[in-house]
């Protein structure tokens, strides 16, 4: 089945009638900004939101008591989400078979919000092609000490390297300290190529510049480099999904962003919950039209 722009683009109008208890409670405590404001920025953004996000497999990061409270990730249904949140059954490792949430809508990502959820993390495929893979992830993670500009460079780098073997890709900053660089992909290739394909593009970049890049999760080899963090692109893994919130000081969120663009960008956190019109505006122009989509195969298939 093909996946296109026009197919995958919910009504641009999405609303909600999912109520949301406790607006005044603040999940935000550094930012002021209480339930209430989270569920209206999700609101706002959600029909941007679900065309990234709507039937793919996700994980949520809930915070009921707010950010500065405890937190925890949640892949299962709990059974407590409401009939705008729906599951799916995935085949684990064990030969079992356990369920998956996943949204479709605006009252799916605000039945979530209502929940205590601040972050949503989602899959590299839909669920309708759960063993396709449809977009690819480079979670570039900076060693403590390095600077925004290296950050930012380094993505600029992939983008040409990735141009140079055909791929299309965009930016998008994640809200706490890296960028992803994400690059859509036609679900034509399975979970192993998918893996391996990020995994060498990976470790090639890391053996050609030694000093800037490491493709292995090991803290100590980090010293003032780039992780390239490839594992987002296997069958399970997760990355926080555009327009997403993110649970840290401010309220920031995953904000795409135009190449052309990126040179004036300050920090990962740039865009925050109280950006939506902004964000809203920024969708519409001409850096970020089409932003995310593009029909391309994985080299090789
Ligand atoms: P930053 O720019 O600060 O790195 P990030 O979203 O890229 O932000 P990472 O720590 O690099 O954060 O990415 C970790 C990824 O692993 C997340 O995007 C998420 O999808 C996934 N993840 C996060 N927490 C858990 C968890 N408790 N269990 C499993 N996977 C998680
Ligand atoms: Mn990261
Ligand atoms: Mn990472």
């Amino acid at each position: 089945k093909e996946v296109t722009p026009e197919t995958k683009q919910p009504a641009p109008e999405a609303t909600s009638d999912v109520k949301i208890s406790s607006r005044d409670r603040v999940i935000f405590p550094e930012a002021k900004a209480t339930k209430g404001d989270l569920a209206d920025y999700y609101a706002a953004v959600a029909p941007l939101m679900l065309a990234h996000t709507a039937r793919r497999p996700i994980s949520l990061v809930r915070c009921p008591q707010g950010r500065a409270k405890k937190c925890f990730f949640q892949k299962h249904d709990s059974g407590s989400f409401g009939d705008h949140v729906h599951h799916v059954p995935i085949r684990e490792k064990d030969g079992g078979h356990e369920d998956y949430l996943y949204v479709e809508d605006a009252d799916g990502v605000l039945a979530c919000v209502q929940m205590g959820t601040i972050e949503f993390h989602g899959w590299d495929s839909h669920v309708e092609t759960l063993e396709k893979p449809d977009r690819m992830v480079f979670d570039l993670d900076p060693d403590e000490g390095l600077a925004f500009a290296d950050v930012k460079k380094s993505a600029l780098d992939i983008r040409r390297q990735l141009a140079d073997i055909g791929l299309v890709s965009f930016a998008m900053l994640s809200g706490g300290k890296g960028v992803h660089v994400v690059v859509p992909l036609d679900p034509g290739h399975g979970w192993d190529a998918h893996k391996d394909f990020s995994k060498r593009f990976a470790e090639a970049l890391s053996l050609a510049e030694p000093d800037r890049y490491v493709a292995t999760m090991s803290k100590a080899k980090r010293k003032g480099k780039i992780f390239i963090d490839y594992l987002r692109n296997q069958r399970g893994s997760t990355a926080i999904m555009p327009y997403s919130a993110r649970a840290r000081e401010n309220a920031p969120v995953a904000a795409p962003i135009g190449w052309e663009e990126l040179a004036d960008v300050k920090s990962a956190g740039q865009w925050t919950i109280k950006d939506a019109a902004a964000l809203l505006e920024r969708a519409a122009s001409a850096e970020l039209k089409g932003w995310g989509f593009a029909s391309q195969p994985l080299p090789g298939f």
